[in-house]
């Protein structure tokens, strides 16, 4: 047994394997996580690939990484290069072991001819919907096709006939032969290849009949030797197949399909299909706009990989269906960012902070820590003078209760600066707020309590005025206001549950050191929350910073406070 996690905890694909291991079934283990490149990977791929590389390593296995390209239609090259990159940037590495389900198309073929003259597989002529009449119920029993007792001499010709696009798409197809009373409708007489005269983005125009997946991919994993095939729980009624068919073909190695429970997100949705909608309605900026659940979503707000294998260990794996919140994801995101990410300070909405007795002219250049989690992290020096921006709420002119920030009156330390204490406001003729006036004291230098042990109960942050740099922020939130889309009624479009406020464009001003940020780069604005700098956006000296996540859960229901 693996030493790396005790065996209580161990959920039960790890024990399955211990067994396996124990047992003498199989000396060390090989997985696979097998993408259709149909779209771009989202975090539910994520937790299939966390679990698929993460046994491999846990077990000193391989895990192979797969394109389930069998459908000629829907697959692009895009894609496969974004699947391909997003594993590494999720930390994982298939070594040698890249493959492609079009390179077994000709033995995949030539399995489907064996089960022909097994006496197993025959060409079908019934239209999709003579074949949806044939194939019974739950209730009822199938009946058989006319063409199912056709002789393996015939069949054999026909499905040379099919391969050579002598026959026409939806004229015919290859079935296997099974069972056309199974109580598992999968079972009975499942079509195993259609015609398809499409080109593919990898085998071009060689092939015109295409493996249908239930047909394909048992068979990758025999032919990789791959030993637990795990999958989603969607899976489990194809399993009868997946045997049967590895059985039949007396394949050398025999997989074992596990099925493991997916992940749900709260407020976003999952399916390729429903991500690639908001990408061609344009919701959405693309596969990589930073609200979208994909790992280059994720990626370009700022969150780490680091954070997202740490979410998907702590989700676990189960076999029951269910919706995790994100806000677990979030916090995930917020105790790596935590730890590894400089601070620095930048106001998102402004308002002037006059030093009365500070000198005209004067700037002193203040030492302030990068990360007071991580000493390494160093320190950076931030220009300080007569007249600061702090953010419009950290000043309250009439305050709330136990509202510890600047009110007339009231003294809070400036971060890394000095105390100030409010003398005022300067006010337009309409009684608007122009600027909050205040006094400091030299003697709180560093922001240090001073001699006579004064205290104050607020910090806020601040920018100097005149060197202030100005850039442009985009505040994501949740892409849907809806908490559970699984949940719609009959008929309802989830369309309708986007959050019209999931994006906002802002300004901020920001210490002037902010302005050399690269694309890519993390930062916390203090008090405000995690930014990074956007890899498309930002120009040299103009970085636009994407919002990755708030400090605090402001989702948070109160009650639990
Ligand atoms: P979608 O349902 O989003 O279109 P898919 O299952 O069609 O996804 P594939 O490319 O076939 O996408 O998936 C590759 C692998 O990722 C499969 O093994 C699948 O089981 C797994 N997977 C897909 N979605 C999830 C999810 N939400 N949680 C866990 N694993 C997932
Ligand atoms: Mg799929």
């Amino acid at each position: 047994m693996s030493e790396t996690t005790p065996e209580a905890s161990r959920h039960f694909i790890q024990q399955i394997i211990d067994d396996d291991i124990a047992s003498g079934k199989h000396a060390s283990i090989a997985t696979r996580f097998p993408p259709e490149p149909n779209g771009y990977l989202h975090i539910g791929h994520a937790k299939s690939i966390c679990l698929n590389f993460g046994l491999a390593l846990e077990f000193k296995g391989r895990c192979h990484l797969r394109m389930d390209d069998t459908n000629p239609t829907k697959e692009e090259v895009e894609y496969v290069d974004s699947i391909q990159e997003d594993v590494k940037w999720l930390g994982f590495d298939w070594g040698t072991h890249y493959y492609q389900a079009s390179d077994y198309f000709a033995r995949m073929h030539a399995d489907a001819i064996r089960l022909i003259e097994m006496g197993k597989a025959y060409v079908c002529h019934l239209t999709l919907e003579q074949m949806r009449e044939y194939r019974g119920d739950l209730v009822n029993p199938g009946k058989p096709s006319p063409s199912r007792d056709r002789g393996v001499e015939e069949n054999l010709a026909l499905f040379a006939q099919m391969t050579k696009g002598e026959l026409d798409e939806g004229s015919a197809v290859l079935r296997a032969k099974i069972d056309m009373a199974s109580p598992n409708l999968l079972m009975r007489d499942p079509v195993i290849y259609r015609i398809r005269k499409a080109s593919h983005h990898n085998t071009g125009d060689t092939w015109c009949v295409y493996p249908m997946y239930d047909y394909a991919h048992p068979l990758e994993d025999a032919y990789e030797g791959i030993t637990h095939s795990i999958c989603t729980l969607e899976f489990e009624i194809h399993r009868p197949f997946y045997d049967w068919l590895l059985r039949t073909l007396d394949t050398p190695a025999k997989p074992r399909q596990i099925e493991f429970a997916r992940l749900n997100l709260t407020y976003t949705v999952m399916s390729k299909r429903r991500l690639l909608e908001l990408v061609q309605e344009k919701r959405v900026s693309g596969w990589d706009d930073p609200r979208m659940p994909t790992v280059s979503g994720l990626r370009r707000r700022g969150v780490t990989p680091t954070s997202i294998r740490k979410f998907c260990e702590t989700i676990g794996v189960t076999k029951h269906n269910s919706l995790t919140d994100v806000a677990l994801l979030e916090h995930a995101i917020r105790d790596d960012l935590n730890k590894t990410v400089p601070r620095a300070m930048a106001v998102l909405d402004p308002i002037r902070l006059v030093i009365e007795n500070y000198p005209e002219g004067q700037v002193e250049e203040l030492e302030a820590i990068n990360n007071p989690e991580d000493p390494a992290a160093g320190s950076r020096k931030v220009p300080f003078s007569r007249n600061l921006l702090i953010e419009r709420d950290d000043f309250m002119e009439v305050p709330a209760k136990k509202y510890f920030r600047l009110t007339p009156g009231q003294e809070v330390r400036l971060r890394w600066a000095y105390f100030v204490k409010c003398t005022g406001v300067t006010k337009d003729a309409a009684g608007n707020i122009l600027e909050v006036r205040c006094t400091y004291d030299p003697a709180t230098r560093g922001g240090e309590n001073p001699p006579d042990g004064r205290k104050v109960k607020g910090t806020i942050h601040w920018i100097s005025e005149s060197h202030a740099g100005d850039v442009e922020v985009r505040l994501y939130d949740r892409l849907f206001s809806l908490e559970d889309l699984n949940s719609l009624a009959d008929g309802e479009d989830w369309r309708t549950h986007l959050n019209p406020n999931s994006l906002k464009v802002a300004r901020a001003k920001v210490e002037p050191s902010l302005l050399q940020t690269k694309p890519g780069t993390r930062v916390q604005f203090e008090r405000v929350g995690y930014f990074c700098a956007d890899t498309k956006d930002s120009t040299p000296g103009k970085p636009v910073f994407n919002r990755t996540v708030t400090l605090k859960d402001s989702w948070a229901k109160v009650a639990t406070k």
